[in-house]
């Protein structure tokens, strides 16, 4: 059903998606778009059922115009066919899902029941004109809502003939049949042409004309007369015009094109700074000489470890190891390609199947980071018109993918399936999709949510529901299965299972599990996928070595859980403040401010133990705290001690600041 128009990929449904929203006399979900070859050219059509009642001829024009205009803003689509028809016409399925080939079918024998129509093949020459003055046009960079055209009402002004016509001319060339009867108030953007295409034209035209538009006019100029005026405006075409064009260069500040002066980099400066005139050592980028797990060697020193993810000490595993090499050795140390273009291996095809199987789902596809699956994939699933539900402590990657997907983003507070679900009841209907997106355990506070609460939230709102399980894969559950076995969730109840092969599994790279369906749409067609080479063998092999180990010996996940149940008692018993923290392999001590948490995680690197603050902003201030991983391989001595060490540590930074952790 794919539309590829100029090599640009558009799904049917979101063009539907967009023609419903463009206009009150379109009935909802009785939309229907396709593609039809006319004089070798694919072009789009699109029919669409109004609303019962009779129309005046102003109204169905307005809606011409806001279809097409708005399929050229949203999507950089021409609909070169527009069809509005009886209500009830459009064929559907008894489930009353569109039935796309058979429309367009009766499309191409001329036997819809149209109500009016535009077909821009049949009739090149009568372009829609704008249904208001005030229209607005999108312009030639980024979007500009529709009716926002400040200069809409401003007086006409006379325009060189030679100019007019040197831009049809440009115009023209780039556009060809899809510029029509140009005319000066002919919106360059509502052609159709794609953003490559519309930068064309003004290339085209800065070529000519010997100089630049201003970068902050190009917004503004989408009519052909917009962009004659600001050829008159500011192309420097005399020695006045470019002195002012230089002056403006000399005016531009320094913070816009000298890195070092970004107020941002600056900003991180200015922390380094702070760390220095305290004189602590910066704690990040800490470098290991060889393995961590329970242990690393830091400046030729044996340290205990509590900084990073390797729940299962898998990463150092001689048995991981070899499965890695053994990769490394068959199938080289890349895959040197997309892995549907040519870099599938059999071990992407094992680790795969091994993922369904362990996480219970039909199938499963690998990505090479973990962030990276999360970006791409909620910025695929979802899009313009959709909402992503997400806890308000969603990590980054998740909020990325929001953010990315076009999809309105609307947090909840933090484990609060009610709160979801109120949200849900009051806004449900207006969207297409909802992506519900909670995490199997909170990487800050070690927590984890009630996931039937939210799967019985999703169902009931014909939500999707996405878990990301990067801290909770391997960590939950009796054989590690995650927070799915934990509660004894039907793995079909989640849309999407996300995971990371760098924490439990020892390896690098991210993983979705979940329906047939699922995995072989985003296999085809995700970008981060499609257009990124595949998982690098070592990587793939690595992995599946854990996966299979895990599945042999589930004793290492009960050694986990009581490592971290130990740690999190004699914690407590210390009258350390760990948060909400329980049942996961992550314990955060939190110490009321940044200074706090530095000093501490230094004092204890002094004594040999090694261990992440986590300061502002990336808590907030008085949250500031250090962040303890526990792992399989530590031992109950390794854990007696550090807490013992922080108690002691701690009483002296009390009895030097002042502090209180009690009175906090
Ligand atoms: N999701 C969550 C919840 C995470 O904590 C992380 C990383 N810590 C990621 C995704 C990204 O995974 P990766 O580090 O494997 O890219």
């Amino acid at each position: 059903d794919l539309i590829i128009i100029r090599g640009r990929n558009h799904y049917p449904q979101d063009l539907e998606h967009t023609v419903e929203e463009a206009s009150s006399l379109v009935r909802a979900g009785s939309v229907a778009a396709f593609a039809v070859d006319h004089d070798g050219r694919e072009r789009v059509v699109v029919v669409a059922e109004i609303e019962r009642g009779k129309r005046d001829a102003a109204e169905i024009a307005a809606a011409f115009e806001a279809i097409r205009s708005t399929l050229a803003r949203e999507h950089e689509v021409a609909a070169e066919g527009i069809v509005l028809v009886r209500p009830n016409s459009i064929p559907k399925t008894s489930s009353g899902k569109i039935q796309r080939h058979a429309c367009k079918r009766q499309f191409l024998d001329n036997a819809l029941d149209v109500v009016e129509q535009h077909i821009g093949w049949l009739a090149p020459a009568a372009p829609l004109q704008p249904a208001t003055a005030a229209a607005g046009m999108p312009r030639l960079a980024r979007q500009r809502p529709v009716g926002d055209s400040a200069r809409a009402h401003r007086p006409e002004r006379e325009l060189p003939q030679e100019i007019v016509q040197a831009v049809f001319d440009h115009v023209r060339r780039i556009a060809k049949e899809r510029a029509g009867n140009l005319t000066l108030d002919s919106n360059i953007v509502e052609l159709g042409l794609d953003s490559l295409e519309r930068m064309e034209i003004v290339a085209s035209l800065e070529e000519s004309f010997g100089a630049r538009f201003p970068e902050q006019v190009l917004p503004q100029i989408e009519t052909c007369r917009e962009v004659t005026e600001a050829i008159l405006d500011h192309m420097p075409l005399d020695g006045a015009k470019r002195a002012e064009t230089a002056k403006v260069v000399a005016d531009v500040p320094s913070d816009t094109f000298r890195i070092e002066d970004f107020p941002e980099v600056r900003a991180l400066e200015q922390n380094f700074a702070m760390v220095r005139n305290a004189g602590l050592e910066n704690p990040y980028f800490s470098v290991h000489e060889g393995l961590t797990t329970d242990r690393t060697l830091i400046g030729g020193r044996e340290m205990v470890s509590w900084a990073t993810y390797n729940y299962l000490g898998m990463s150092g595993e001689p048995e991981v190891t070899l499965a890695a090499k053994a990769a490394l050795d068959r199938y080289g140390t890349s895959v040197s390609a997309s892995r549907l273009v040519s870099g599938e291996k059999v071990i992407h095809q094992e680790l795969e199947r091994e993922i369904a199987r362990f996480v219970g789902t039909e199938d499963a596809i690998t990505f090479v980071g973990g962030h990276a699956t999360n970006e791409t994939v909620i910025g695929h699933v979802v899009g313009p018109g959709d909402l992503v539900l997400h806890d308000a402590l969603a990590h980054n990657s998740l909020l990325q993918g929001a953010v990315l997907s076009g999809a309105r983003r609307r947090p909840f507070p933090h484990n609060d399936f009610d709160a979801a679900e109120k949200l849900l009841a009051q806004v449900r209907s207006q969207y297409r999709r909802v992506l519900v997106v909670i995490e199997g355990i909170y990487s800050m506070d070690g927590d984890f949510t009630d996931l039937p609460k939210f799967v019985g939230v999703a169902k009931r709102h014909k939500a999707l529901l996405m878990v990301d399980e990067a801290h909770s894969i391997g960590v939950m559950g009796p054989r590690g299965r995650g927070i799915g076995e934990h509660f004894g969730v039907k793995p079909a109840d989640v849309d999407l299972w996300m995971g990371t092969l760098s924490k439990a599994l020892g390896s690098c790279g991210g993983y979705i599990a979940g329906s047939h369906a699922l995995v072989r749409w985003l296999k085809y067609t995700v970008p981060g996928f499609v257009y990124s080479v595949g998982l690098p063998p070592a990587a793939a092999g690595a992995a599946l070595g854990a996966l299979r180990l895990l599945d042999r010996d589930p004793g290492r996940v009960a050694k986990l859980h009581d490592n971290a149940r130990l740690f999190l008692r004699l914690a407590k018993e210390a009258g350390l403040d760990t948060g909400p923290s329980g049942g996961s392999a992550i314990v955060p001590v939190i110490l009321g401010n940044s200074m706090n948490a530095l000093r501490l995680s230094r004092a204890l690197f002094a004594r040999g133990i090694n261990v992440q603050p986590i300061l502002y902003p990336a808590v907030e201030e008085k949250a500031a705290r250090l962040r303890f991983f526990i792992t399989s391989r530590h031992t109950a001595d390794q854990i007696r001690r550090t807490i013992a060490a922080m108690q002691e540590e701690l009483a002296k930074i009390e009895s030097t600041t002042g502090f209180s952790l009690s009175a906090m």
